[in-house]
Formats: structure tokens, C-alpha cells, sequence
């Protein structure tokens, strides 16, 4: 067979995604491979269809103990003799695997890199390795933001299988990581494959913070009944949201480390298993969340840096259908990461310059009305579109920018407005807050302003007519900009102009202010969204939702998370084209003939009307 009957087939997909032929043919020609591909870009694949070939076994090396058994379950689904080693593992399932193995049955084999090098199972693999792959390749690095010391022993087990081909997957690759992951993992001229970051289904949205609950609540109430994630920064703050959320009768339930075992275990289970709509999580989590369709990622505070942005916000929509990320920026959050980066460790001058960096890059991608899709790219050094060219004067009519919601101010009224700021933070000579210099701005700084003469200077009131949250939001641009700096010397933070600052108020240098606007009532769908939702009705939602309830209850009768039965795409393409017999049902994107012959009957009564649950 070939490798396109074989994803045919087993997994019911009409075509391969970016890369994934290409990681798969290295493999067949027994070359090792470096594959680069954001979430969701199919990384699975391109090691489980090698094993469906039939040619021997395929080893996986993967941190994330947590999602090994979904992993498994999803690649049984599609038909493939798949086990996982972990030390998670129970007696009994155990004997199951080495069994399996011994007996050579095993054609996928999922391990934590502590189990591989224990050793036990080496003798076991022998010949029949023909790939190796090591999943999440940039925890071998120290550049990147998961370091894991044991990943740097993987080539003591690697090299006692040359002959078996090596693939390094990972979803993050700056240069340096990259390197890292060729030396470390002793590559033997691999192909190097990688993929453009842009993550063309997710709509970003970046706005100042006003009244943080309430703009979660705005993109929560987008997606009723959907599966979202709220980061916000400490547990504090998640504790505070998840219960005005929950004033607000949404499904929801907190993550973070203060909560024990078993809380977190059920908050996670719940969340996996659609039983909980929204989990409220710390970022010092690196959540092992799989669920495949969660629809929107909100930022309640601004993430530390734009690798971090990508990853935590990457958890929507890995299914590859329409899904939100919206980040509430304030500046104040950058001097929080800043003090607490300071606190908790020892910082050499060069992390601190590499720490203020990150800050200034994520800010900058949160306040700059420019296209999100364009500046994430930009970062990752790569062109947006992908391969060049322009997208035309919609732009990518997936970000706030492109979608008319932030506007840009032109360029000689951002100037004059940051010029009514700087001179009030000139005048005030770096001895007051941001927040008195707002009031003096708006003209409203009462006694202590009289007393100090403040409400005699030029600047006074200069910005009334914008109102406070612009004000608010100008400053945190500037900030970002250079053009202003938060101080820290004195007991609490002060607001200075910068050289920059006077600099531009001489008109030297350039600046960029936006401002959200009010969103029109009737919004156009993004190109991402009217992609998938053509000729979608309300009458195809509720089948979909119907749908949905089968699977939920497929699910349960089989212990698997749903995405495991299988994804939300699947579901809307069905109830687009309602399949009536078998055969049809195979044409089903994701269907596959193991999942047509096990599931098929429940989804095809649903389709014709009648609710044939599972028991
Ligand atoms: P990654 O590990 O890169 O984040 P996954 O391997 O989880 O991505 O795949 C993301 C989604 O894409 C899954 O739902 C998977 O079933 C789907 N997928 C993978 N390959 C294809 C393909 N060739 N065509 C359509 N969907 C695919
Ligand atoms: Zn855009």
C-alpha cells in the first residue's frame, strides 16, 4: 500500500498535511529527520503511519506521561497495535505490554525517556526498530522553555539501534533549539522539514485590560457550550475568576498548584471528558491537556514571553477548526514577571537582558495595531503570508487588527497624542504613578493637583475628550515603545519619559498608538471561519450537537476522552453531508474503516433521526 491508501484507510484522511509525506518518506528510506510543525500541524502521524505499515516497530519517546494512554487509544482506533511504558503503569496492563512485545505484536510503542533508559526493554526491540522518534524534541535543549536533563541521555539508547531511522519532532524551533536537537540527539544528516508557525485557524485578539472579568466573559459568551481555557497569572487570580464565572453559570473549575492531587486530577478529567466547559489554570502549569477541540484560549494577564504566548494559546483548536485566542494586556503584568523572574532566581546580567527581551517582544505583539498573524510569524522569522506575497486589504481576517476591532491611530494624530503624553510626563519629572499622571491628563486631579499647581500646567485636561481607558492604554504603548519607563527606585512604581521619550518630542523617531473600537453588530466571518462554516445551518449545528451527545456517550462506554472516538471535524462534516449507509460513512473525513465498522450504526441512527445511545 501506499502511504496515501494507508491514511486513507486507516485513518479516513483524503491527503497528507504539510511535511508529513515528506517526514514519513525519510522514514520508509530509513534517513533520520528534524520535523518542525506548530500545533496541530500532524505531528502524530508522520510516526504512527510508519508503524501501520507494517514494516516493524515504532518507537516514541514523549515526556507527557499524561497523554501516552489517550495517545494509544486514539492510535487503536485507527486499528494500530499501540502500548505505552510509563511508571504510571499498573501490574497487570504491564505484563499486557511486555507480552505484546515479546511476542513481537507491538507495532507502536509509547515510552518515557526513563523507562527507555532503565533498559529493560532494549533486548525486546532489537531488529524489528525500524524509527525511533522522540516526540517534543526541544526539552533536549536548554534554549528552550522545557528543559528535561533526561533527554540528553536518549543518544546512550539511541545509538544501540543504528539502524533504526530517528525523527526529532517539536512544535517550537528558534535556531538555536534547533541546533541544539541535531547535536543532542546525534542526528545523522537528517532531513530538516520544517513548517511554517502561522496556525491559520485561530483568530488573535490582543486589547488593554479594563474590566478583566467582564472581557472574559465577552469571548466565553462567543462560544456557548464550548471547550475554553482562562490563563491568568497567579492562583490567586484564578481562584478570583473561576468563582465570578461561576456567578455567571458557566461551566468551570480552577487549575493551579495549590490545589491537591486529586482535585487537579478531577478538574483535568472533567475538563478532558466535556463534562466542564472552561478550566481557569496558572501558566506554571504546563497543563497535560489533549483536548483536541478546545475553541478559545483568554490570556486574563499577559504571558512572559511570545514563545510562551505560541504554546499556551496553541492549545485551541489542535483539531484544525476555527478557535479563538485572546490575550488583555496591561503593562503592569511585565513589571510583575520582572519582579517575580528577580525574586526566584539569582539572574546573570545576560538572562536579564534575554528576560527584559521576551517582555518587550510580547508586549510589543499585544499593543501594536498590526496583524497578529503577521507579527507572530515576524517573530518566529518567518514571512507572513507563508512563502511571501500579501493578503490583500482584508489582511488575514483573523486577528483584531484585520477585523476593524483595533485601529491604529494615523500617524500624525499617534504623534500628537503621545507628545500631549510625554510632555505630562516630562513636566511631572518622573515623581509620580501612572495613575496621577492619567488624572492630570483627564484634567481631573483635584487637591493635590491644586497644591503642587499641576492644574496650571499646559498639559492639564489635554486629554479629557479620550476618557480614561485610552489614556490608560496610550501610556502601556508608549511603555512598550520605549518612549516611557515604569521606575522601580522609590517605594512604589514612578512614570518617567525616557531620552527616547524627549527624543520624540522633538520629533525625532516614530511612534504607533491604536485603540480598540466599538464592534460592529453584523462582523463579516473571518476567512478562517467561513471556510469550514459554508453551507452550515442551524438545522446541521443541531445535528452536530446530537451528534456530539453520541460520541459523548461512545466515549463514556469506552473510558476515552471523546476526542479519542473521534474530532469535532469529523462531527461538522458529518452533519453537513448526513451519510446514510456505511460506505458514505467511509468518505467521512477521520472515519477510517475501524471506526466505521465499531461506532458506525450509533452515528448513522443519530443521522437519521433516531437516538440509538450506546448502553
Ligand atoms: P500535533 O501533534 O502536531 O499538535 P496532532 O498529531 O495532534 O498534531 O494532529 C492534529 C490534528 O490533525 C488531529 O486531529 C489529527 O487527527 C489531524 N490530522 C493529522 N493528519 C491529518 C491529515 N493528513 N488530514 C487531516 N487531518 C489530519
Ligand atoms: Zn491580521
Amino acid at each position: 500500500m501506499t502511504p496515501e491508501e494507508i491514511l486513507k484507510k486507516r485513518w479516513g484522511y483524503g491527503a497528507f498535511k504539510p511535511l508529513q509525506r515528506e517526514a514519513i518518506e525519510a522514514a520508509f528510506a530509513g534517513r533520520d529527520c528534524l520535523v518542525v510543525l506548530p500545533t496541530g500541524g500532524g505531528k502524530s502521524l508522520c510516526y504512527q503511519l510508519p508503524a501501520a505499515a507494517g514494516r516493524g516497530l515504532v518507537l516514541v519517546v514523549s515526556p507527557l506521561i499524561a497523554l501516552m494512554d489517550d495517545q494509544v487509544a486514539a492510535a487503536r482506533e485507527a486499528g494500530l497495535a499501540a502500548d505505552a511504558l510509563h511508571s504510571n503503569l499498573k501490574a497487570a496492563p504491564k505484563r499486557e505490554v511486555y507480552k505484546n512485545l515479546s511476542e513481537g505484536r507491538t507495532e507502536l510503542l509509547y515510552v518515557s525517556p526513563e523507562r527507555l533508559l532503565a533498559g529493560d526493554i532494549y533486548g525486546y526491540l532489537g531488529d524489528r526498530l525500524v524509527l525511533a522518534a522522540v516526540d517534543e524534541a526541544h526539552c533536549v535543549s536548554q534554549w528552550g522553555h522545557e528543559f528535561r536533563p533526561e533527554y540528553r541521555r536518549l543518544t546512550e539508547a539511541l545509538d544501540l539501534f543504528p539502524k533504526a531511522a530517528r525523527m526529532a519532532l517539536t512544535a517550537t524551533a528558534t535556531p538555536a533549539v534547533r541546533e541544539d536537537i541535531l547535536g543532542r540527539l546525534g542526528l545523522r544528516s537528517p532531513d530538516i522539514l520544517i513548517g511554517h508557525p502561522d496556525r491559520p485557524n485561530l483568530v488573535y485578539r490582543a486589547f488593554p485590560r479594563r474590566d478583566q472579568v467582564k472581557q472574559i466573559l465577552e469571548v466565553v459568551r462567543r462560544h456557548p457550550g464550548e471547550g475554553g481555557i482562562v490563563y491568568a497569572q497567579t492562583r490567586k487570580d484564578v481562584e478570583r475568576i473561576a468563582a465570578k464565572l461561576k456567578e455567571e453559570s458557566v461551566s468551570c473549575a480552577p487549575y493551579h498548584a495549590g490545589l491537591n492531587a486529586e482535585e487537579r486530577r478531577k478538574a483535568q478529567d472533567d475538563f478532558v471528558n466535556e463534562r466542564l466547559d472552561v478550566i481557569v489554570a496558572t501558566i506554571a502549569f504546563g497543563m497535560g491537556i489533549d483536548r483536541s477541540n478546545v475553541r478559545y484560549v483568554v490570556h486574563a494577564n499577559t504571558p512572559r514571553s511570545v514563545e510562551h504566548y505560541q504554546q499556551e494559546s496553541g492549545r485551541a483548536g489542535r483539531d484544525g477548526e476555527p478557535a479563538e485566542c485572546a490575550l488583555l494586556f496591561s503593562a503592569s503584568d511585565l513589571a510583575t514577571h520582572k519582579w517575580l523572574a528577580k525574586k526566584d532566581l539569582h539572574l546573570s546580567a545576560e538572562r536579564q537582558r534575554a528576560l527584559d527581551k521576551q517582555l518587550k517582544d510580547i508586549g510589543r505583539y499585544a499593543v501594536s495595531p498590526v496583524c497578529r498573524h503577521a507579527l507572530l510569524a515576524a517573530h518566529f522569522g518567518e514571512p507572513y503570508p507563508a512563502g511571501g506575497g500579501t493578503t490583500g486589504e482584508e489582511g488575514c481576517g483573523a486577528c483584531d487588527v484585520c477585523l476593524g476591532e483595533t485601529k491604529g491611530l494615523d500617524e500624525a494624530e499617534a504623534r500628537l497624542t503621545a507628545k500631549k503624553i510625554l510632555s505630562a510626563a516630562w513636566r511631572l519629572e518622573g515623581r509620580y504613578g501612572t495613575g496621577y499622571v492619567v488624572s492630570v491628563l483627564l484634567g481631573r486631579a483635584g487637591e493635590r493637583a491644586a497644591a503642587c499647581g499641576h492644574d496650571q500646567l499646559k498639559v492639564f485636561g489635554i486629554l479629557k475628550e479620550a476618557g480614561e481607558p485610552a489614556v490608560r492604554s496610550w501610556i502601556d504603548q508608549l511603555i512598550v515603545q520605549d518612549y516611557l519607563e515604569i521606575t522601580e527606585e522609590a517605594e512604589y512604581p514612578l512614570l518617567r519619559i525616557t531620552a527616547a521619550g524627549r527624543a520624540l518630542c522633538q520629533d525625532k523617531g516614530e511612534v504607533r498608538l491604536g485603540l480598540p473600537v466599538k464592534p460592529a453588530r453584523d462582523k463579516k466571518k473571518s476567512k478562517a471561519l467561513r471556510a469550514v462554516g459554508a453551507g452550515f445551518s442551524e438545522a446541521d449545528a443541531a445535528l452536530f450537537d446530537r451528534l456530539r451527545v453520541v460520541r459523548r456517550a461512545l466515549a463514556d462506554k469506552a473510558g476515552v476522552p471523546p476526542y479519542v472516538i473521534c474530532q469535532d471535524a469529523t462531527l461538522v462534516e458529518m452533519a453537513a453531508l448526513k451519510p446514510a449507509t456505511p460506505e458514505a460513512l467511509l468518505d467521512i473525513k477521520g472515519m477510517g474503516e475501524k471506526r466505521v465498522k465499531k461506532f458506525g450504526a450509533h452515528f448513522l441512527a443519530a443521522l437519521s433521526g433516531r437516538q440509538d445511545l450506546p448502553e
